[in-house]
């Protein structure tokens, strides 16, 4: 393990602390924990991005090097931006407990970080209010608020990136479940028999996911290609990589009739890597939707993405926004009885 690097620190502007701000514009930052790359960005309270810094994630560095990277890049935002930070949301990759701010499970790329205190670290840090939730569910917090999806009141976010995670938002709010996992589309039995990286067999991501496109080429060609690639051989009329997008978008239109029946959700929004190849996915999501619409008798809207890599970052500032304009009384937290089998990769 490598030795902790000393990191420059910019002092937190808060209204104590520097009385000559308290006339300027209040901000909500929000921050994007991914295995690879951190993002900040700070909104206005319309959530309209002023400002955005991002810088490589320390994952093998564990928990405190990894809010430390996020906090530094925060602070140079804070510095830049003459503005009163309110509160800050932070969206985060594994399952997390978001009403006691810490991480509970995190993929074997993370060290030291499921357990991590994740709110209380920065909140001693910068004195404002921090919100944690699942990077899925920040997406779509994002996406609702204004993205491709804006306003509407009934949406299932999927994300098709190395796994597939889904969120899901109900009555104009993200409703998470018990346990943190509703909307969990991706591992949902019932998609063929193939083993998937959860350990089940048959679910949406042994067929949706970035590295089950791969494999699926490389069982139909016996070539190793990443989704991109294999997107850019169907592009070239490629048969088996046609097929592949196929059996992929008609997969994900089978979960988004499934969410439909139950709980007459009416709209879907698809972000992740994968959905990069809507051109290839969207035909064939539209011909299982037409061949078998939901009883509700309503169509469906489907629709991509529309806030690119900043979804999580806008989102977890818009959680931070409700969370500082509307508190809620505290929650019990839900770190017990997790199911450890269960957790969102977007
Ligand atoms: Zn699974």
């Amino acid at each position: 393990m490598t030795a902790p690097q000393p990191r420059p620190t910019v002092p937190v502007p808060t209204p104590e602390s520097a009385p000559t701000l308290t006339s300027a514009p209040e901000v909500f930052a929000g921050v994007d924990i991914g295995g690879t790359t951190t993002q900040v960005v700070l909104c206005t309270p319309e959530l309209d991005v002023v400002d955005g810094h991002e810088v490589p994630t320390p994952a093998a560095e564990g928990g405190t090097a990894m809010v430390g990277a996020a906090l530094d890049a925060l602070r140079l935002l804070l510095a830049r931006v003459p503005a009163r930070l309110r509160a800050v949301g932070v969206g985060a990759a594994g399952l997390v407990d978001a009403r006691a701010g810490r991480v509970l499970v995190a993929s074997d790329s993370f060290h030291a970080w499921a357990g991590f205190e994740v709110t209380a670290t920065m909140e001693a840090a910068l004195g404002v209010p921090v919100f944690l939730d699942n990077d899925v569910n920040a997406f779509l917090r994002g996406e609702v608020a204004r993205g491709a999806v804006a306003d509407e009141r009934h949406v299932l976010g999927m994300t098709l990136g190395t796994g597939v995670g889904g969120a899901l938002w109900l009555d104009g709010a993200l409703y998470d479940g018990p346990h943190g996992a509703a909307g969990e589309t991706g591992h949902i039995p019932g998609f063929g028999d193939l083993p998937c990286t959860c350990g089940g067999r048959g679910h949406l991501e042994t067929l949706a996911s970035g590295r089950s496109i791969t494999a699926r080429y490389a069982e139909r060609t016996g070539l190793d290609r990443s989704a991109r690639a294999v997107a850019e051989a169907a592009g070239r009329g490629d048969p088996e990589a046609l097929a592949v997008y196929e059996a992929a978008g008609a997969a994900v239109a089978r979960a988004i009739l499934i969410t439909a029946g139950m709980l007459d959700v009416t709209t879907f929004v698809i972000g992740g890597g994968v959905s990069g190849a809507w051109a290839l996915l969207e035909p064939s999501i539209r011909a299982a939707l037409t061949a078998e619409p939901p009883v509700s008798g309503h169509p469906l809207r489907v629709v991509r993405a529309g806030l690119g890599t900043a979804a999580v970052a806008v989102g977890a500032a818009s959680r931070a926004r409700t969370e500082f304009r509307e508190p809620r009384p505290p929650f019990r937290s839900l770190s017990e009885g997790i199911n450890s089998a269960t957790f969102k990769s977007g």
